[in-house]
Order: structure tokens, then sequence, then C-alpha cells
């Protein structure tokens, strides 16, 4: 096989794993009025999770949401964290699923 055709292969296996990773998505539910503030979601995901100064509660960044109910899609490899996040939140107000 020519050194230009492996190259290419390469390229091409390379392309359709990052195009698998931006197919596949999760999406993250956080129900905020029953947080509790323990930090738990912050210190599994801190650039997911933010401790809200003001009231003590955690923020889900990136999301949108009302009635205190947020969400949003992220990327696959947000996962593990997330999932570890939903497990250790004692008011169970976190949901992860595959979007
Ligand atoms: S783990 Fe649950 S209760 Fe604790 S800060 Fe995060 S969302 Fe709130």
């Amino acid at each position: 096989m020519e050194i230009c055709s492996i190259v290419t292969l390469f390229f091409i296996q390379s392309f359709n794993h990052s195009l698998i990773d931006l197919l596949t998505m999760i999406r993250i539910t956080h129900h905020r009025t029953n947080c509790i503030g323990c930090g738990y979601c912050h210190e599994v995901a801190p650039y997911r999770w933010h401790m809200n100064d003001k009231d003590g509660k955690s923020d889900l960044i990136g999301a949108s949401g009302k009635k205190e109910i947020y969400t949003m899609v992220a990327a696959d490899d947000e996962w593990e964290d997330n999932k570890e996040a939903a497990e250790l939140c004692p008011v169970k107000i976190i949901r992860v699923e595959k979007a």
C-alpha cells in the first residue's frame, strides 16, 4: 500500500471518530429547587457545575431553563463524571441520559 493511501486512511478514520463523538451526546437535567448545596456535583465535574455564591446552590453551567429546571446537551465524554454526580447527589435532582 502506498504511503499516500495509508495517510488518507488515517485521516478518514480520525474524521469518523470525531464525527461519532460529535453525534453522541448526553442530556443533563438539574431540578435546582431542591438543591441542598452539598457541592458533590461540583467536586466531580467542576467544568460543568458551579456553586452559586448568592444562594449556595449549584448551577449547571451552560444550561437554560425556567422554574428552576435546567437542561443542556453536552458531549459524550462528560458522561462518566456527570453520571457520578447524579449518583452522589443526596437529593437525586440530577438526571443524565443519552441524547
Ligand atoms: S450534588 Fe445535588 S444537592 Fe449537591 S450541590 Fe449538586 S445538585 Fe445540589
